[in-house]
């Protein structure tokens, strides 16, 4: 029996209908209870006096009522706040309500929804712009990324580098050792970067057995330095079942201009120059600029 009538106290609780319900008939029975105390304590029952009680028990009523309804409903108000600053700014709201009834449980729900929202946001955004296989950016992160650098670099009349280099003879390690192992040499040249980079850089994996990384602030000789210690980094890697010296590429990198160039402008430049360290032999680099000050460097080998 104890149990039962706990129970409907529990829902009687968390129903926002039967609160809303208790208080209306509250403040409205405030008048009646007001008058019939004054006349069983034996005041003046003229209609003057009567009047007034009634009147100030009306007033009181209606501000209980006020007031009451205004708590209750404010959980809702500080939600309504919180999910226009969230659409507004991507401010979390830090709410958190201990009520039982609906606006508690809409309060706290609209809170954990937009935690929840926010989180599986920012992963699908990693995913989005990340190559799975080698943790690298992938070619529409490079190119938002790219972009936003040579507009800067185009601000602050700063050299931008970029180099883009390809697995030599890739197809042939596919097809003589399956595509795991190919996996495996792409995983290997995504640590090399990985490993060679300034913290400013951008790399990715713009496609197959293709990666390019841009370099803020470097001029062609440090470019063409950087892509060469690559290069050597890649030919020393050791990737069972393939024999020592198996994995290198060629490289092309290009010095570009930014007030004059778009990054789609370099990137081909760049590819130009890759497609010359090709012809030539592969495992080597080439080089181009647009900066005249930029004099002759040799093309490594
Ligand atoms: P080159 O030296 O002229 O660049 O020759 P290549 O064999 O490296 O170039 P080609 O374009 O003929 O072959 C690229 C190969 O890369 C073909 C494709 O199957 C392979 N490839 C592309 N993406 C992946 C991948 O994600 N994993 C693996 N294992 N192979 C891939
Ligand atoms: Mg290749
Ligand atoms: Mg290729």
């Amino acid at each position: 029996m104890s149990s039962k009538i706990s129970a409907t106290k529990t829902r009687l609780l968390s129903s926002l209908t039967f609160k809303i319900f208790a208080v209306c008939f509250a403040s409205t029975h405030i008048p009646l209870i007001a008058l019939v105390v004054f006349l069983l304590l034996g005041f003046d029952s003229n209609p003057a006096p009567v009047l007034g009680i009634i009147l100030a028990a009306t007033l009181i009523g209606t501000i209980f009522c006020l007031v009451t309804l205004w708590l209750m409903l404010r959980p809702l108000h500080d939600v309504s706040e919180a999910v226009q600053k969230y659409r507004a700014v991507g401010a979390i709201p830090q709410l958190s309500s201990r009520r039982k009834d609906e606006v508690g449980v809409v309060a706290n729900g609209v809170t954990k929804l937009i935690a929840d929202l926010d989180g599986t946001l920012a992963q699908l955004r990693v995913q989005a712009s990340t190559d799975t296989l080698t943790g690298l950016g992938n070619r529409r992160w490079f190119k938002e990324i790219g972009t936003l650098e040579v507009v800067r670099a185009a601000r602050e009349n700063q050299v931008v580098s970029l180099i883009v280099f390809d697995l030599d003879h890739f197809k042939s390690i596919n097809d003589e050792f399956g595509h795991e192992v190919g996996d495996r040499v792409l995983i290997a040249a995504g640590a090399v970067i990985e490993q060679n980079l300034r913290p400013y850089d951008a790399a990715a994996r713009i496609g197959g057995e293709e990666f390019c990384v841009l370099l803020p602030r470097t001029p062609a000789r440090d470019a063409v330095a950087i892509a060469d210690r690559l290069r050597l980094s890649l030919a020393i890697q050791t990737v069972p079942p393939l024999a020592a010296g198996r994995v290198t590429a060629s490289f092309g990198v290009y010095c570009g201009d930014a007030r004059n160039e778009t990054l789609e402008d370099m990137m081909a430049a760049a590819d130009k120059q890759l497609y010359a360290a090709k012809k030539a032999g592969r495992n080597t680099v080439f080089w181009g600029t647009a900066n005249p000050k930029d004099g002759s460097l040799r093309n490594q080998r």
